[in-house]
Protein backbone atom coordinates (compact mmCIF):
# COMPACT_ATOMS: atom_id res chain seq x y z
CA UNK A 1 0.00 0.00 0.00
CA UNK A 2 1.50 3.32 -0.74
CA UNK A 3 -0.01 5.97 1.80
CA UNK A 4 0.90 9.19 3.06
CA UNK A 5 -0.59 12.42 3.86
CA UNK A 6 -0.39 16.13 3.21
CA UNK A 7 2.48 17.08 5.42
CA UNK A 8 4.26 20.57 6.04
CA UNK A 9 7.14 22.35 3.69
CA UNK A 10 8.99 24.53 5.66
CA UNK A 11 12.37 26.49 6.12
CA UNK A 12 14.56 23.22 5.89
CA UNK A 13 11.78 22.44 2.97
CA UNK A 14 11.85 19.06 1.42
CA UNK A 15 14.19 17.83 3.72
CA UNK A 16 11.56 18.23 6.48
CA UNK A 17 8.42 17.17 4.59
CA UNK A 18 10.37 13.99 4.46
CA UNK A 19 10.84 13.66 7.94
CA UNK A 20 7.58 14.44 8.83
CA UNK A 21 6.17 12.32 6.58
CA UNK A 22 8.39 9.23 7.83
CA UNK A 23 7.16 9.79 11.47
CA UNK A 24 3.83 8.87 10.49
CA UNK A 25 5.12 5.77 8.90
CA UNK A 26 4.19 7.08 5.50
CA UNK A 27 5.63 6.14 1.86
CA UNK A 28 4.00 8.77 -0.01
CA UNK A 29 3.59 12.45 0.53
CA UNK A 30 1.73 15.90 -0.60
CA UNK A 31 2.98 19.31 0.45
CA UNK A 32 2.49 23.11 -0.63
CA UNK A 33 5.28 24.78 -1.40
CA UNK A 34 4.30 27.79 0.83
CA UNK A 35 1.05 28.48 2.89
CA UNK A 36 -1.87 27.23 0.70
CA UNK A 37 -4.00 30.39 0.61
CA UNK A 38 -1.05 32.92 -0.66
CA UNK A 39 1.82 33.23 -2.71
CA UNK A 40 5.14 34.16 -0.83
CA UNK A 41 7.69 31.52 -1.99
CA UNK A 42 11.18 30.93 -0.41
CA UNK A 43 14.17 30.38 -2.95
CA UNK A 44 14.30 26.35 -2.95
CA UNK A 45 17.53 25.24 -1.90
CA UNK A 46 19.62 22.33 -3.71
CA UNK A 47 21.47 21.13 -1.18
CA UNK A 48 18.34 20.20 1.11
CA UNK A 49 16.75 18.76 -1.78
CA UNK A 50 19.22 16.68 -2.05
CA UNK A 51 19.17 15.70 1.13
CA UNK A 52 15.46 14.92 0.67
CA UNK A 53 16.44 12.59 -1.80
CA UNK A 54 18.93 10.59 0.03
CA UNK A 55 16.71 10.41 2.94
CA UNK A 56 13.81 9.38 0.98
CA UNK A 57 16.25 6.60 -1.56
CA UNK A 58 16.97 5.26 2.45
CA UNK A 59 13.68 4.87 3.08
CA UNK A 60 12.27 3.63 -0.66
CA UNK A 61 10.00 6.46 -0.87
CA UNK A 62 9.93 6.74 -4.91
CA UNK A 63 9.60 9.98 -6.43
CA UNK A 64 6.47 8.99 -8.05
CA UNK A 65 4.98 9.20 -4.70
CA UNK A 66 6.07 12.54 -3.83
CA UNK A 67 3.35 15.44 -4.80
CA UNK A 68 3.14 18.79 -4.58
CA UNK A 69 -0.14 20.60 -4.47
CA UNK A 70 -1.03 24.41 -6.03
CA UNK A 71 -2.32 26.83 -3.85
CA UNK A 72 -6.31 27.57 -4.09
CA UNK A 73 -6.06 30.98 -4.67
CA UNK A 74 -5.11 30.41 -8.02
CA UNK A 75 -8.21 30.26 -10.53
CA UNK A 76 -7.65 29.96 -13.43
CA UNK A 77 -11.32 29.91 -14.64
CA UNK A 78 -12.04 33.43 -14.05
CA UNK A 79 -10.41 35.71 -16.59
CA UNK A 80 -12.97 38.70 -15.91
CA UNK A 81 -9.77 40.33 -14.34
CA UNK A 82 -7.09 40.03 -17.07
CA UNK A 83 -4.46 40.77 -14.37
CA UNK A 84 -5.38 38.35 -11.94
CA UNK A 85 -6.12 35.43 -14.49
CA UNK A 86 -2.67 36.51 -15.84
CA UNK A 87 -1.20 36.42 -12.18
CA UNK A 88 -2.58 32.67 -11.88
CA UNK A 89 -1.21 31.43 -14.67
CA UNK A 90 2.71 32.85 -14.11
CA UNK A 91 2.59 31.91 -10.58
CA UNK A 92 1.61 28.12 -11.58
CA UNK A 93 4.56 28.53 -14.14
CA UNK A 94 6.57 29.28 -11.12
CA UNK A 95 5.11 26.78 -8.97
CA UNK A 96 6.08 24.35 -11.79
CA UNK A 97 9.62 25.35 -12.23
CA UNK A 98 9.80 24.91 -8.21
CA UNK A 99 8.43 21.35 -8.81
CA UNK A 100 11.50 20.92 -11.30
CA UNK A 101 14.25 22.07 -8.90
CA UNK A 102 12.96 20.21 -6.26
CA UNK A 103 12.50 17.00 -8.16
CA UNK A 104 8.70 16.04 -7.87
CA UNK A 105 6.90 15.20 -11.24
CA UNK A 106 3.20 15.66 -9.93
CA UNK A 107 1.80 19.02 -8.66
CA UNK A 108 -2.24 18.53 -8.17
CA UNK A 109 -4.29 21.68 -8.98
CA UNK A 110 -7.30 22.79 -8.58
CA UNK A 111 -9.51 23.54 -12.04
CA UNK A 112 -10.91 26.85 -10.83
CA UNK A 113 -14.36 28.59 -9.95
CA UNK A 114 -16.25 29.96 -12.77
CA UNK A 115 -17.19 32.94 -10.53
CA UNK A 116 -20.19 33.97 -12.09
CA UNK A 117 -19.42 33.32 -15.78
CA UNK A 118 -21.60 30.66 -17.62
CA UNK A 119 -19.50 27.49 -17.30
CA UNK A 120 -18.32 26.92 -20.62
CA UNK A 121 -16.65 30.11 -20.64
CA UNK A 122 -15.29 29.10 -17.41
CA UNK A 123 -13.90 25.37 -18.90
CA UNK A 124 -12.52 27.67 -21.58
CA UNK A 125 -10.77 30.03 -19.77
CA UNK A 126 -8.88 27.01 -17.97
CA UNK A 127 -7.94 25.24 -20.90
CA UNK A 128 -6.53 28.45 -22.51
CA UNK A 129 -4.76 29.21 -18.90
CA UNK A 130 -3.23 25.45 -19.24
CA UNK A 131 -2.07 25.85 -22.39
CA UNK A 132 -0.48 28.77 -21.90
CA UNK A 133 1.39 27.77 -18.17
CA UNK A 134 2.91 24.55 -19.98
CA UNK A 135 4.21 25.70 -23.25
CA UNK A 136 7.72 25.65 -21.91
CA UNK A 137 7.05 21.91 -21.46
CA UNK A 138 7.93 21.59 -17.87
CA UNK A 139 8.58 17.95 -16.78
CA UNK A 140 6.61 18.17 -13.70
CA UNK A 141 2.96 16.84 -14.95
CA UNK A 142 -0.17 18.91 -13.79
CA UNK A 143 -3.10 16.74 -11.96
CA UNK A 144 -6.31 18.01 -11.93
CA UNK A 145 -8.48 17.43 -8.68
CA UNK A 146 -11.88 16.40 -8.91
CA UNK A 147 -13.78 18.54 -7.05
CA UNK A 148 -16.63 19.28 -4.37
CA UNK A 149 -18.93 21.00 -6.90
CA UNK A 150 -18.94 23.53 -4.13
CA UNK A 151 -20.30 27.19 -5.12
CA UNK A 152 -19.24 27.71 -8.72
CA UNK A 153 -16.11 25.03 -8.68
CA UNK A 154 -15.43 23.51 -12.08
CA UNK A 155 -14.09 19.51 -11.62
CA UNK A 156 -16.82 16.94 -12.21
CA UNK A 157 -15.02 14.15 -14.30
CA UNK A 158 -16.66 15.10 -16.64
CA UNK A 159 -15.63 19.06 -16.65
CA UNK A 160 -11.85 17.37 -15.98
CA UNK A 161 -12.27 15.07 -18.93
CA UNK A 162 -13.53 18.20 -21.43
CA UNK A 163 -10.27 20.47 -20.19
CA UNK A 164 -7.95 17.58 -20.89
CA UNK A 165 -8.94 16.47 -24.28
CA UNK A 166 -8.03 20.57 -25.10
CA UNK A 167 -5.12 20.97 -23.77
CA UNK A 168 -2.15 20.23 -25.41
CA UNK A 169 0.31 18.49 -23.41
CA UNK A 170 -0.70 15.13 -21.06
CA UNK A 171 -2.29 15.84 -18.05
CA UNK A 172 -3.47 13.65 -14.92
CA UNK A 173 -6.87 13.53 -12.19
CA UNK A 174 -5.90 13.61 -8.33
CA UNK A 175 -9.23 11.73 -7.35
CA UNK A 176 -10.59 13.28 -3.89
CA UNK A 177 -12.67 10.98 -1.91
CA UNK A 178 -14.73 13.66 -0.02
CA UNK A 179 -14.80 15.73 -3.52
CA UNK A 180 -16.83 12.92 -4.88
CA UNK A 181 -18.71 11.95 -2.83
CA UNK A 182 -19.58 15.70 -1.82
CA UNK A 183 -20.25 16.12 -5.73
CA UNK A 184 -22.67 13.45 -6.34
CA UNK A 185 -20.79 10.47 -6.90
CA UNK A 186 -21.63 6.90 -5.02
CA UNK A 187 -18.29 5.84 -4.49
CA UNK A 188 -19.75 2.89 -1.63
CA UNK A 189 -19.72 0.51 -4.67
CA UNK A 190 -16.33 1.41 -5.27
CA UNK A 191 -15.94 -0.60 -8.09
CA UNK A 192 -18.40 0.30 -10.16
CA UNK A 193 -17.82 4.04 -9.67
CA UNK A 194 -13.94 3.28 -11.21
CA UNK A 195 -15.95 2.08 -13.85
CA UNK A 196 -17.62 5.33 -13.77
CA UNK A 197 -14.27 6.62 -14.11
CA UNK A 198 -12.72 4.38 -16.54
CA UNK A 199 -15.52 5.57 -19.02
CA UNK A 200 -15.54 8.79 -18.59
CA UNK A 201 -11.68 9.83 -18.25
CA UNK A 202 -10.00 6.63 -18.01
CA UNK A 203 -8.19 5.00 -15.14
CA UNK A 204 -4.63 5.45 -17.22
CA UNK A 205 -5.00 9.22 -16.35
CA UNK A 206 -5.27 8.43 -12.72
CA UNK A 207 -1.61 9.76 -10.44
CA UNK A 208 -2.78 10.61 -7.29
CA UNK A 209 -5.93 9.50 -4.57
CA UNK A 210 -6.55 11.84 -1.68
CA UNK A 211 -8.03 9.66 0.95
CA UNK A 212 -10.51 11.77 3.00
CA UNK A 213 -13.81 10.76 4.73
CA UNK A 214 -16.66 13.35 4.07
CA UNK A 215 -18.54 14.72 7.11
CA UNK A 216 -21.47 15.64 4.88
CA UNK A 217 -23.79 13.32 2.52
CA UNK A 218 -23.67 12.35 -1.28
CA UNK A 219 -24.30 15.24 -3.20
CA UNK A 220 -23.55 17.32 -0.34
CA UNK A 221 -21.89 20.09 -2.30
CA UNK A 222 -19.92 20.96 0.86
CA UNK A 223 -16.42 19.72 1.11
CA UNK A 224 -15.60 19.26 4.50
CA UNK A 225 -13.03 16.32 5.23
CA UNK A 226 -13.39 13.95 8.07
CA UNK A 227 -11.02 11.78 9.43
CA UNK A 228 -11.04 7.97 8.03
CA UNK A 229 -13.83 6.38 9.52
CA UNK A 230 -15.57 9.01 11.29
CA UNK A 231 -17.69 10.48 8.09
CA UNK A 232 -20.30 9.67 5.70
CA UNK A 233 -17.87 6.97 3.86
CA UNK A 234 -17.09 4.77 6.20
CA UNK A 235 -13.77 2.62 7.08
CA UNK A 236 -14.77 -0.11 4.82
CA UNK A 237 -14.84 1.61 1.59
CA UNK A 238 -11.94 3.76 2.21
CA UNK A 239 -9.49 0.29 3.18
CA UNK A 240 -11.23 -1.02 -0.23
CA UNK A 241 -9.49 1.75 -2.11
CA UNK A 242 -6.40 2.14 -0.17
CA UNK A 243 -6.00 -1.69 -0.93
CA UNK A 244 -7.45 -2.15 -4.47
CA UNK A 245 -5.40 -4.23 -6.02
CA UNK A 246 -6.12 -1.44 -9.24
CA UNK A 247 -4.78 1.33 -7.96
CA UNK A 248 -2.28 -0.47 -6.33
CA UNK A 249 0.58 1.75 -7.57
CA UNK A 250 -1.18 4.98 -7.25
CA UNK A 251 -0.33 7.16 -3.85
CA UNK A 252 -2.83 7.68 -1.48
CA UNK A 253 -2.94 11.08 0.44
CA UNK A 254 -4.68 11.49 3.74
CA UNK A 255 -5.93 15.62 3.87
CA UNK A 256 -7.74 14.62 7.06
CA UNK A 257 -8.21 16.93 9.71
CA UNK A 258 -6.01 17.77 12.56
CA UNK A 259 -7.90 16.79 16.44
CA UNK A 260 -7.86 18.75 19.21
CA UNK A 261 -8.91 21.01 21.61
CA UNK A 262 -8.70 24.82 21.84
CA UNK A 263 -6.72 26.00 24.86
CA UNK A 264 -7.00 29.81 25.64
CA UNK A 265 -6.42 31.67 22.59
CA UNK A 266 -3.29 28.86 21.71
CA UNK A 267 -4.84 26.76 19.93
CA UNK A 268 -3.40 23.31 20.03
CA UNK A 269 -4.41 21.07 17.15
CA UNK A 270 -2.59 17.33 16.41
CA UNK A 271 -1.74 15.41 13.70
CA UNK A 272 -4.17 12.46 12.88
CA UNK A 273 -2.01 10.84 10.32
CA UNK A 274 0.38 8.70 12.43
CA UNK A 275 -3.10 6.55 13.98
CA UNK A 276 -5.19 6.81 10.45
CA UNK A 277 -2.25 5.30 8.26
CA UNK A 278 -1.78 2.40 11.00
CA UNK A 279 -5.70 1.53 11.04
CA UNK A 280 -4.92 1.36 7.17
CA UNK A 281 -2.46 -0.83 7.44
CA UNK A 282 -4.15 -3.21 9.99
CA UNK A 283 -6.92 -2.70 7.98
CA UNK A 284 -8.85 -2.37 11.67
CA UNK A 285 -10.78 0.22 12.43
CA UNK A 286 -9.54 2.54 15.40
CA UNK A 287 -12.88 3.32 17.02
CA UNK A 288 -10.49 5.67 20.13
CA UNK A 289 -8.87 7.61 17.25
CA UNK A 290 -9.47 10.78 18.93
CA UNK A 291 -8.20 9.61 22.29
CA UNK A 292 -5.27 7.99 20.88
CA UNK A 293 -4.02 11.25 19.31
CA UNK A 294 -4.19 12.94 22.10
CA UNK A 295 -2.34 10.54 24.56
CA UNK A 296 0.29 10.49 22.14
CA UNK A 297 0.82 13.83 21.55
CA UNK A 298 -0.17 15.56 24.89
CA UNK A 299 2.95 14.21 26.41
CA UNK A 300 5.09 15.41 24.26
FE1 LIG B 1 -7.00 19.93 -3.19
FE1 LIG C 1 -8.05 17.02 -1.98
ZN1 LIG D 1 -11.38 19.32 0.00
Amino acid sequence: MIIGSHVSFTSTQLLGSVKEALSYGANALMFYTGAPQNTLRKEIDEELTEEAHALMKENNIERKNVICHAPYIINLANKKDPEKWQFSINFLKEELSRCEKLGVDYIVLHPGSSVGLPEKEAIQNIIDALNLSLENNPSCKILLETMAKKGTEIGSLEELKEIIDHVHSPLGVCLDTCHVNDAGYDIKDFDEFLKVFDEIIGLQYLFCIHLNDSKNPCASHKDRHANIGYGTIGFEVLDTIAHHPKLKDIPKILETPYVGESLEDKKRIYPPYYFEIKMLKERKWDDSLIEHIHEKYKLQ
